[in-house]
C-alpha cells in the first residue's frame, strides 16, 4: 500500500470510528457531570426573599427580593409591608432570607409561572416581635393551588415545639397548571391576626421521587394496600433522618441520635473504615440527588452485640407528628456488615406506630446479597386525637422464630412524609391560646375594655409625652429614643463598642428612668445579691423588660455586671436574652427580656402559686436541660453557668423555661482544658462538693447543681431547709436528702404532697435515677447535660402516654 492510501484510510477511521467516539465519550462525561453537580442547584429554582428588593447573593445562591418582582402583583404590595428585622438578637440567624420580611394584613397571592410538574416548595419563618406585634398574633393559613399547605398556623407555637427560632416547612405539591399561587390569609379566629412570610423556594422535582410509577401500590398498615398516584396528594416532607450528616438537594439529612426513644441506643455500623461497593436494588426508583444519596447507605444502626440484651428492648425512634393525617414512612436498608452475607442471619421484625410493618425482615433474602441498598415504602394513619401532636413509632425487633445466626436488627435511614387528606388539606389548627378565646366568646365585654384601654393608653401616652420632654430638656446630649425598629443608620449609632468586642445596646439613665418611673417602688419584681430588679417598658412604652439595678458602692456587682455583659451573644429559647445596660453616674443597669412568670422556685414553694402539675414541671425541666446543654456544647466555647438554681430558671407566660444569671459564669476553651482552676462562687446547697474541694471548675458542676434543681421539682421544697432537731435549729441539704431516701429505697418519700398519685411509678423511678446521677460525688460519674436532657425527654413521653391512656379509659 501507497503511503498516501495509508494517511487516507487512517482519516476515515479518525471521521467515522475514532471521532464519534470521542464525542459519545465526551458527552456521557459531560452528562455525568451535569448529574453529579446538579445536587446543589436544580436549574428552574426560584429563591424569592420577602420583602427585600432586587437581586442578592447569598451562599453561592441567588435571592430575588419580592419588591417589584414579577411574582407580586402592585396590589398586594400596597396591602402588606415590609420590614428590616435582624438585629443584635439574631446574630446567628442567616441573612437571606431571614433579614427581611413582608407582614401580611389581608390575603395576599404570589404568583409563579412554570411548566407543569412535581414542585418542592420551601417556606422560610423566623419568630420574632415584627413591628412590636405580639408573635403569637402571627396566626395565617397558606394555600398553594387547591391545596391548603398550613391553617391557622402559629409561627410563633412552632418555633417553640422545634426550639428553633427560623425554620423552613417543606412541601411537594404536583402543578397541573402553568402557573401556580400561593396565597396567604391571615386568621379570621382571633382580632388583628397578621401573617408573615421571609422566604419562599421552588423548583422541580422528578415525580417518580415517591410515587415511581401511575397506580403505585403500598402497604397500608391496618389495611390492604393504598394506591398512591401523584395527582391525588399534596406531601409535607417532615423528617429525613440518617445515622450520620447526609444532604441531598432538598438539604441536610438530620441524624438520628435525637429522636432515639428506646433506653438502649444500639451501635453505630460504619462501612467506611474498609470502603466496600454498593449496588442499587433495581426494584426501586433511584435518583441520588432527590432520593437518597449514596452516602447514606455506608453507616446504619444495629441493636448491638449484647444478643441477650437485644432481645429484651426494642430499637426506637419516636417522631412528633399531626393527628388525623396518612403518612409516607421510607424505611431505608443496606446489609452492610461483612459477617452477615447469607440469608436468614439477621432477621427482624419492624413495627411502625405500634402495628407490624414486617414480621420477617432478611435483607440478604430479600434483595438476593449483601452491600445492596433499597428502601420500602409503608403508608400509616394517625388517627385523629384530642391532641394536635402524637408520636409515631418506628421500632426494630430481632425474629428468632427462624433461627436466625444473630438476634439483631438494622436500619439505614427514615423518611416521613405526609399526605394530604381528601378535602386537599395538609394542615391542622394550631391551638387558639386562651387568651385569644376570651376575647372572642366575651365579644360586648371586650368593647368595653378596649374603649377604656384606649382612654387609658391615650392618658398614658400624654404623661409618657410630656415626662419624656422634660427629661429631654435635662439630658438633651445623652438621650437617644430607643426604638428596636430604628433605622440601619439609627441602629448603628446606638450600639457601643464593648471591651469584649461585642456590641451590646448601651441605655443612657434617662431612658432607664422612663422606663422604671424613675425606680418606683411599686416595679419592684424581686431582689437578689446585685440588686433590686425592676419591671420596665421600653421601647417607645410597649416592650416590657426586667431592669436589674446594682447595689451602690458593690465591687462585687461591678464585676458581675462585665461578667453579664460579655455573654451577652446568647440566642436561645432557654436562655434569657440581655437585651443592654446603662452605665452612669455610678449606676449599673442590666436590661433583660421579661419573664412574665418569674422563677422556677416560686412556683415550686416560694409563693402562693397554683401548683405546678408533674407534666408542666417535666417539661420546665426538659426545658431548662436543654438551656444548660446550649451552654455547656452550643457555641464555641463551652460555658459554665456555675449558679444553676431553681431562682435562676425562669419561667416567661407559656411557662418556657430560661437559664438566667451569668453573673458568675465562666468559659473553658473547648480545644485546651476540660477545667479551670477558680474560686468558689455558687449558692450553698448548689454546690459540687468535688469543686468545692479543689477548686476545679468543669461543666460537671453544672450537672450537680441542676441535680438539686431536678429534686427541688420533685420534692417541691428548697435546696436548704431549716428543721428542728433536739429542739435546735439544723440546716438540710436537699441533695442529702434525695441520696439518704434513695439508699432506703424509700424515693416515695421525694415526692411533693401536691404530686401524689400523679406520678407514673416507672417515671418517677427514672426520674429519682438521673437525678441521683447528677448528684455523684465524682464528677467522672455524672451524666453530661446531652445525657440528662434525652433521659428527661424519655421520662416525659412515657408520662405524657401514661396521661394520654388515662384520658381515653
Ligand atoms: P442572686 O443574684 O443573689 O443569685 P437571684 O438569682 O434570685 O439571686 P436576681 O437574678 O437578681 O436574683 O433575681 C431576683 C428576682 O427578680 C428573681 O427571682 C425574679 O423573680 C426576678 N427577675 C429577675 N430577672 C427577671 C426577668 N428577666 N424577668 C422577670 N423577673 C425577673
Amino acid at each position: 500500500m501507497k503511503e498516501t492510501e495509508v494517511t487516507e484510510s487512517w482519516n476515515h477511521i479518525f471521521i467515522f470510528v475514532v471521532h464519534p467516539i470521542i464525542i459519545i465519550i465526551v458527552f456521557l462525561y459531560s452528562i455525568n457531570l451535569t448529574i453529579c453537580d446538579s445536587i446543589s442547584a436544580p436549574s428552574d429554582t426560584i429563591l424569592l426573599d420577602c420583602g427585600s428588593s432586587g437581586e442578592s447573593s447569598y451562599n453561592g445562591a441567588r435571592w430575588i427580593g419580592d419588591i417589584g418582582s414579577s411574582f407580586l402583583l402592585p396590589k398586594y404590595s400596597k396591602s402588606s409591608s415590609t420590614l428590616s428585622v435582624l438585629n443584635q438578637y439574631h446574630k446567628r440567624v442567616p441573612k437571606i432570607p431571614y433579614s427581611t420580611t413582608r407582614i401580611i394584613h389581608s390575603p395576599l397571592n404570589y404568583t409563579f409561572s412554570f411548566t407543569r410538574s412535581l414542585k418542592f416548595i420551601r417556606i422560610y419563618f423566623l419568630s420574632a416581635s415584627y413591628l412590636n406585634m405580639n408573635p403569637s398574633k402571627a396566626y395565617f393559613s397558606v394555600k398553594a393551588g387547591c391545596y391548603t399547605l398550613l391553617s391557622s398556623f402559629s409561627p410563633f407555637v412552632a418555633s417553640q415545639e422545634l426550639n428553633l427560632a427560623y425554620f423552613t416547612k417543606d412541601f411537594l405539591v404536583n402543578v397541573v397548571e402553568e402557573k401556580l399561587n400561593i396565597t396567604i390569609i391571615p386568621s379570621s379566629l382571633i382580632s388583628n391576626a397578621f401573617a408573615f412570610v421571609n422566604g419562599i423556594e421552588i423548583f422541580s422535582v422528578p415525580s417518580t421521587i415517591y410515587f415511581p410509577v401511575s397506580n403505585f401500590h403500598v402497604p397500608y398498615l391496618g389495611h390492604q394496600e393504598l394506591n398512591i398516584s401523584d395527582h391525588q396528594y399534596a406531601l409535607e416532607m417532615l423528617y429525613r433522618v440518617s445515622i450520620h450528616e447526609v444532604e441531598n438537594v432538598f438539604g441536610a439529612w438530620v441524624e438520628d441520635s435525637g429522636y432515639l426513644y428506646s433506653s438502649l441506643h444500639g451501635s453505630v455500623l460504619d462501612s467506611r473504615i474498609r470502603p466496600l461497593s454498593i449496588t442499587y436494588n433495581t426494584s426501586t426508583s433511584f435518583d441520588f440527588n432527590y432520593s437518597a444519596p449514596e452516602e447514606l447507605y455506608w453507616i446504619a444502626r444495629t441493636m448491638g452485640s449484647n444478643q441477650d440484651a437485644n432481645m429484651e428492648y426494642n430499637l426506637t425512634w419516636s417522631f412528633p407528628v399531626d393527628s388525623g393525617f396518612k403518612y409516607l414512612v421510607r424505611l431505608h436498608f443496606c446489609e452492610i456488615s461483612m459477617e452477615v452475607t447469607k440469608v436468614n442471619q439477621r432477621v427482624f421484625k419492624v413495627y411502625i406506630n405500634n402495628q407490624t410493618a414486617e414480621e420477617r425482615m432478611d435483607l440478604v433474602a430479600l434483595v438476593g446479597a449483601p452491600f445492596v441498598a433499597f428502601y420500602k415504602d409503608y403508608v400509616v394513619m394517625v388517627p385523629r386525637e384530642s391532641e394536635r401532636r402524637r408520636n409515631m413509632s418506628i421500632a426494630l425487633h430481632p425474629n428468632i422464630a427462624s433461627k436466625p445466626k444473630f438476634a439483631d436488627a438494622i436500619l439505614n435511614g427514615i423518611e416521613i412524609i405526609k399526605l394530604s387528606d381528601s378535602n386537599f388539606n395538609l394542615a391542622v389548627s394550631f391551638p387558639l391560646k386562651e387568651e385569644h378565646q376570651k376575647k372572642k366568646r366575651k365579644a360586648p365585654l371586650v368593647i368595653v375594655l378596649a374603649c377604656t384601654s384606649a382612654v387609658a393608653f391615650a392618658l398614658f401616652i400624654a404623661i409618657y409625652v410630656l415626662i419624656h420632654q422634660s427629661c429631654k430638656k435635662q439630658n438633651r446630649e445623652n438621650l437617644q429614643v430607643l426604638s428596636l425598629n430604628a433605622t440601619r443608620e439609627n441602629y448603628k449609632n446606638m450600639q457601643v463598642k464593648m471591651t469584649s468586642g461585642h456590641q451590646c445596646y448601651q441605655f443612657t439613665l434617662a431612658e432607664i428612668n422612663i422606663a422604671t418611673d424613675n425606680f418606683k417602688e411599686d416595679q419592684v419584681i424581686g431582689e437578689g445579691g446585685f440588686g433590686k430588679v425592676y419591671k420596665g417598658i421600653i421601647n417607645d412604652g410597649v416592650t416590657p423588660c426586667a431592669i436589674k439595678r446594682c447595689k451602690k458602692g458593690s465591687h462585687q456587682g461591678f464585676k458581675e455586671f462585665q461578667n453579664e455583659i460579655s455573654f451577652f451573644t446568647f440566642c436561645h429559647l432557654n436562655v434569657v436574652s440581655l437585651i443592654g445596660f446603662c452605665q452612669e453616674e455610678n449606676e449599673l443597669i442590666l436590661v433583660y427580656e421579661y419573664m412574665a412568670n418569674g422563677s422556677l422556685c416560686d412556683h415550686l414553694y416560694k409563693k402562693q402559686n397554683q401548683p405546678l402539675s408533674w407534666n408542666q414541671r417535666l417539661k420546665i425541666c426538659v426545658g431548662a436541660a436543654r438551656g444548660l446543654h446550649y451552654l455547656h456544647t452550643g457555641t464555641r466555647q463551652s460555658i459554665i453557668h456555675r449558679d444553676i438554681k431553681s431562682a435562676n430558671i425562669l419561667l416567661d407566660h407559656h411557662l418556657v423555661p430560661k437559664i438566667s444569671d451569668f453573673g458568675l459564669s465562666r468559659i473553658i476553651p473547648f480545644s485546651s482544658h476540660t477545667h479551670v482552676t477558680t474560686e468558689v462562687k455558687g449558692t450553698f446547697g448548689y454546690l459540687d462538693p468535688e469543686y468545692y474541694k479543689r477548686r476545679k471548675l468543669t461543666e460537671k458542676s453544672d450537672v450537680y447543681s441542676f441535680g438539686v434543681v431536678l429534686f427541688e421539682v420533685l420534692c417541691g421544697r428548697p435546696a436548704v431547709k431549716r428543721v428542728e432537731v433536739e429542739e435546735q435549729s439544723e440546716k438540710v441539704g436537699l441533695a442529702e436528702w434525695a441520696l439518704h431516701c434513695h439508699q432506703c429505697r424509700s424515693i416515695e418519700h421525694l415526692v411533693d404532697a401536691k404530686l401524689e398519685g400523679k406520678i407514673r411509678s416507672d417515671c418517677l423511678v427514672a426520674f429519682v435515677e438521673i437525678g441521683i446521677q447528677c448528684l455523684s460525688h465524682r464528677s467522672v460519674e455524672r451524666p453530661t447535660m446531652g445525657d440528662v436532657l434525652s433521659k428527661l425527654e424519655d421520662i416525659l413521653s412515657l408520662q405524657e402516654s401514661f396521661e394520654d391512656q388515662e384520658i381515653t379509659m
